[in-house]
């Protein structure tokens, strides 16, 4: 690396890059050349690698050459994207003063250079930068010593300005973390080790954790940041507890400083608190695979099923809805209550929904502009979603008796600045430019001046073709052409033969020499210079004019930020509540009954996202039903002992349970004929592989540490779906912490559960405890292979087919064969009054090398060893034929 100080002589240059880049600490330093970013040093050989990009070596530095690698200015966003995405931090460094400026104070002085914006994981705002249907959150965690929480988080998506801050407790922590999912996660070197600590940070989550330094979390100077960082009356920072504060404190500062004095846009923060939402842990959003899948495929998930929104932030929003459904029945209702409008009134919403289709990221949009990263773009998105607002909103004054929700939206639309619209698409072109610097987006007809500008420039032009004609006939030079250059500007061109011509009399007089090229000879004249400063001055005052008209756009929307946000927010609702009716429609989902009871009734319940998948492959989907339904009275809900052969469809039965609550608590209608619902205020859901190999923990330790925080955190008020408990260990102790297990959800917890096992004896539970009911998959069997119904029935499973399972997956005749023998003699001796303990004493019994195949001679494998002496390229077709018939004597 580069030793910064060291007693060497150092251009001046290179001073000015080691000041700034000790200044900016684990950045790469995009350092701006001309046309180019240059990174040096080691922050080049990270780059060259990971962009694939030249290392070349530019002067040397303490007798050592310096590597070099640049990127090109214009395809900056694409190098930044890819470093980013891998983890890298990176600190744009530009050019702050015009060149010219720098020249003036001496020949050996360099052009100022600062760093203008540090681009981190968390702080992007660019679209080619972010994937326009997730949020992008920066999220920063305190940790406090005394007081009634242990710590507090504060996160933010800087895209579209949304804040939000929460108090939690420790075991909070970890749900919290995973429903967020930050791109970014700040914290102080004290509270990561106090998180490591206490297992709270898991790999995942410590690789996007950036370390800053204590003071930032400071509470005391988190006021003051707090003070600039929201506008005055927007929110009091003393509404937060002091946690809260340090951690918005030292998010807020990480903004402001990486964005380098360009406005910080964030909304006043949204104080969350545990109990508005379904708890939901990070296990749980696994197993049910809500936003992606176990394997990490989109595809497959919950939100991928049923986001069937036409804006990208509808389905933001709709993702973060399922992210956090409400624990309030009241609330849910009236969210259902706008989705039934909609169900009903299908004019209604299809017309909504082809008018948002066409909305744009107005969020989004508006913080560029904010930031003064916006352009021409920016502006034209910003007046089509207004108008979009404004269809929308006419389309719902149009109806009658609105719903609440949809009442509220409607009165938000309303206030859609139709002013602003206008103008924006009376300025705008249809075509525009990214950038507001080289002008050209100004609609022809919206200013006067500056089209009499434009007009100029092209009249000159034509004035120029006019005076070339005039030069040609003058001088009889027919090749004579007037050009331009970024260096020259206008200049008269002849070939190289005939130039000489224009350097004698009468020509002389008139033509002024400026350049001779191998071919070519160039020369200038006072009328075109003339002429050169005219085009100039046009073209500069249209640029002026057009900057102008830029400033005062970007100001006039600037100045209603406030309403612009609400609008974005009502279109995204109106967006995700016409989605959730048009998904209700399509997939014949109905309206839960959402109530404070203990129900859990479910009719003709599906998976959501099984049903499609079997649907899409032809085969129909087995509905079921589920009645977990309890009360106070009878001391809780109830709880199904689900058993049934493995690919009998138990974990399809238990997640879908389980989605069909969190369905209904976002507020969308569900895949069932009918259900009744009382809130559930958690659900665990435990289903399905969680082997959990690179934390180094057995699948059994995992289990049982799970289970464990079930069994502590679980209300009466919970859903819990659990799957298989206690296999990864030897059968007594499974079969006794299930039992166990079982017990202590009815007994201790009352929740409504769903239990599936592959322990009979559990059945047994059904007799002694009042809320405990068996059911079991159907299967039928015929002709030797077991046909799945997919059917929950009363009972138990009478038998696990287990063997003609494993013939499904194809293991060996010989086995499955073997496997038979060893359950017959096993289901004879223990004659059904057998426990498993004297089962075990069974096996002792068996024949142990009964029926096996013949034993396969040790030795290296004949096939191969016959293999190996062919060598085809020597052999005849003929041999060849032999060398098969060879091979399939072997056996
Ligand atoms: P188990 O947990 O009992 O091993 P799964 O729930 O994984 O079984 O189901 C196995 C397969 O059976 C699923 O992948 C699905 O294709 C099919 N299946 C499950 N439930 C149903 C159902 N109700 N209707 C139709 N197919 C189903």
């Amino acid at each position: 690396s580069a030793p910064a100080g060291a007693a060497v002589q150092l251009t001046p240059m290179m001073a000015q890059y080691f000041e700034i880049k000790s200044a900016n600490p684990g950045y790469l330093l995009f350092y701006r050349m001309g046309d180019f970013y240059e990174l040096f040093f080691e922050d080049a050989e990270i780059a060259s690698a990971v962009l694939g990009i030249v290392l070349t070596k530019r002067g040397k530095h303490l007798g050592q050459d310096i590597q070099m690698c640049g990127v090109p200015i214009h395809a900056a966003n694409d190098y930044l994207n890819k470093l980013i995405k891998l983890g890298h931090r990176v600190a744009i460094c530009e050019q702050v003063e015009d060149p010219a400026e720098a020249k003036k104070r001496g020949s050996k002085s360099v052009v100022k250079r600062d760093v203008v914006r540090l681009v981190t994981p968390g702080t992007l705002t660019e679209d080619d930068h972010l994937e326009a249907r997730a949020a992008n959150y920066l999220a920063a965690i305190s940790s406090v010593r005394h007081g009634d929480t242990d710590f507090a988080l504060a996160w933010a998506d800087i895209s579209t300005g949304e804040t939000f801050t929460a108090d939690l407790t420790a075991e909070q922590v970890l749900d919290e973390l995973a429903r967020i999912d930050a791109a970014e996660l700040l914290m102080s070197a004290a509270t990561r080790d106090v998180l490591s600590e206490r297992q709270l940070l898991p790999p995942a989550f410590l690789a996007r954790t950036h370390v800053t330094p204590p003071e930032s979390f400071d509470s005391q100077a988190a006021a003051d940041t707090l003070r600039q960082g929201f506008p005055a009356g927007t929110f009091d920072p003393s509404a937060l507890s002091r946690a809260a504060r340090s951690a918005l404190g030292a998010l807020v500062g990480y903004v402001r400083d990486s964005q380098r004095g360009a406005g910080v846009a964030l909304r006043a923060p949204v104080i969350d608190s545990a109990g508005r939402h379904l708890a939901i842990d990070a296990a749980t959003r696994m197993s049910l695979e809500l936003t992606q899948t176990q394997r990490g495929q989109v595809t497959g998930s919950l939100r991928h099923s049923i986001d069937l929104t036409v804006t990208a932030p509808g389905s933001r929003l709709l993702a973060s809805r399922l992210a956090a459904p409400l624990a309030d029945a009241a609330a849910i209702n009236h969210r259902l209550d706008a989705v039934s409008f909609l169900t009903e009134d299908t004019l209604l919403a299809g017309r909504l929904r082809t008018e948002l289709k066409a909305v744009p990221d107005l969020a989004r949009a508006l913080t560029r502009l904010a930031l003064d990263r916006g352009g021409p773009r920016d502006l034209a998105a910003i007046g089509r979603a207004v108008g979009g607002a404004i269809s929308v909103s006419r389309l719902l004054a149009g109806a009658e008796a609105l719903p609440a929700v949809l009442e509220r939206l409607s009165a938000t639309l309303a206030a859609a600045p139709v002013g602003l619209a206008t103008d924006l698409a009376a300025a705008l072109d249809d075509e525009l430019p990214l950038l507001a610097r080289d002008g050209g987006f100004v609609r022809q007809g919206y200013d006067a001046k500056l089209d009499e500008e434009r007009a100029l420039g092209s009249e000159t032009r034509a004035v120029v073709a006019a005076l070339q004609a005039r030069l040609i006939a003058e001088t009889d030079v027919k090749a004579l052409k007037i050009r331009h250059n970024g260096v020259l500007g206008y200049f008269v061109e002849v070939p190289a033969g005939q130039g000489n011509k224009l350097l004698e009399e009468p020509h002389r007089q008139l033509f002024i020499h400026r350049q001779t090229m191998a071919n070519a000879i160039r020369f200038t004249t006072a009328e075109l210079a003339d002429l050169e400063g005219r085009i100039a001055r046009a073209h500069e005052a249209a640029l002026e004019i057009e900057r102008k008209v830029f400033a005062s756009l970007r100001y006039s929307v600037l100045e209603r930020t406030d309403l612009l946000r609400a609008l974005a927010d009502a279109l995204a609702e109106l967006d995700v509540t016409a989605a959730l009716a048009h998904l209700a429609l399509t997939r014949g989902y109905v309206r839960p009954e959402v109530d404070t009871s203990l129900a859990f009734h479910i009719e003709g319940g599906r998976h959501p996202v099984v049903e499609e998948r079997t649907m899409a492959e032809g085969r129909s989907f087995v509905a079921n039903d589920a009645e977990l339904s309890g009360s106070d009275e009878i001391g809780g809900g109830r709880l199904w002992l689900v058993t049934g052969p493995n690919m009998g469809g138990k974990s399809t039965f238990l997640r879908q349970n389980a989605l069909i609550a969190i369905l209904a608590q976002m507020g969308s209608f569900v895949p069932a004929t009918s259900a009744h619902i009382g809130v559930v205020d958690r659900v665990f859901s435990r289903v399905g592989a969680s082997d959990d190999i690179a934390h180094g923990r057995s699948t059994f330790m995992v289990e049982m540490v799970e289970t464990a925080a079930i069994l502590n955190r679980a209300t009466r008020r919970s859903l819990v779906v659990l799957d298989e408990i206690g296999r990864g260990t030897a059968t007594f102790d499974g079969l006794s912490i299930a039992w166990a297990a079982v017990e202590a959800l009815h007994n201790q917890t009352g929740c409504r559960a769903l239990f599936a096992t592959h322990f009979h004896e559990l059945t047994s539970l059904a007799k002694t405890l009042p809320r405990v009911s068996n059911v079991t998959m159907k299967v039928r069997e015929w002709e030797g292979e077991v046909v799945f119904l997919h059917e929950v029935v009363e009972g138990a499973a009478d038998r696990s087919y287990g063997i003609q399972v494993a013939r499904l997956a194809g293991l060996p005749e010989p086995v499955l064969v073997r496997a038979r023998q060893i359950l017959n003699t096993l289901e004879e001796r223990s004659s059904g009054t057998a426990s498993s303990g004297q089962r075990a004493s069974v096996l002792d019994d068996l024949p142990l090398f009964a029926h096996q195949p013949p034993a396969r001679p040790v030795g290296p494998d004949p096939v191969h060893q016959a293999l190996d002496g062919i060598r085809p390229d020597e052999l005849t077709p003929r041999q060849a034929i032999e060398a098969l018939y060879e091979l399939k004597k072997i056996r």
